[in-house]
């Protein structure tokens, strides 16, 4: 075997995204309830957070660990470089969660300095979907999340260098990622983020840390924020 080979994790697909990619997930080795989930790459512009959960894959076995992984949650974004699914939507945004709207939403232009991230700014546009819950992706993660049952998932985002802690994690998670990587541990954000995948999991009843990584080198990211996710997964 060659390449950057993965050991110990039982890769299962569980579901198709809208332009028929395989949505995959990494399971942990043996039967027995996870202790928690990681996902990465819901945005496609966010093309570093699949590739920390990859290097979390890589370093991390599936012997060694109750946690599961899904390196990313959309594919056909990630292989446009945009937010959206093929479709335009933002599957951050297309949950079935009460907080859902039918409008647009408006996000930042993906790569934006920091300075220019101001209201007037929000210029990338995106469908929350047709009705809540209307995306193959969507519908996969829910139906993944709904099978395994995480206490906690580990949502990966960028920009904002954050964690934002849905529901009551379990004990001293979210405190030890954040002492990890030096992030801030906050419990809002600004801005309001309607039907997102962490909306729904908190009326699920499953709490969520939206792990937001800043803009910076892969090596930098790797270096700041894989020693705490690589401890949480082998606690
Ligand atoms: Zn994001």
């Amino acid at each position: 075997m060659t390449g950057n080979v993965l050991h110990g994790w039982r890769a299962e697909e569980y579901g198709r995204s809208r332009n028929g990619v395989a949505l995959q997930a990494y399971l942990p080795a043996g039967e027995g309830p996870i202790a928690g989930l990681v996902t990465a790459a819901q945005h496609g512009e966010e093309a570093e957070t699949g590739l920390l959960a990859r290097r979390l894959l890589e370093r991390v076995r599936g012997t060694e660990t109750r946690w599961a992984v899904v390196q990313c949650l959309n594919p056909d974004g990630l292989l446009a470089g945009t937010r959206q699914n093929a479709a335009g939507v933002d599957l951050n945004r297309n949950f079935p969660s009460p907080t859902w709207r039918a409008d647009p939403s408006f996000t930042y232009p993906p790569g934006i300095e920091r300075a220019r991230r101001v209201l007037a700014n929000r210029t990338n546009r995106s469908s929350p979907g047709e009705h809540a819950g209307s995306e193959p992706e969507t519908q996969a993660a829910m139906g993944l999340v709904e099978r395994l049952r995480p206490p906690v998932v580990v949502d990966l985002h960028s920009p904002l260098e954050l964690i934002l802690v849905r529901g009551e994690p379990p004990a001293g998670v979210a405190e030890a990622l954040g002492a990890a990587a030096d992030v801030p541990l906050e419990r809002e954000l600004e801005g309001p983020a309607p039907g997102s995948f962490d909306d729904w999991l908190e009326d699920r009843g499953i709490p969520a840390l939206v792990y937001e990584v800043e803009h910076a080198s892969l090596p930098a990211l790797c270096a700041r924020h894989l020693p705490g996710l690589v401890a949480l997964l082998r606690a």
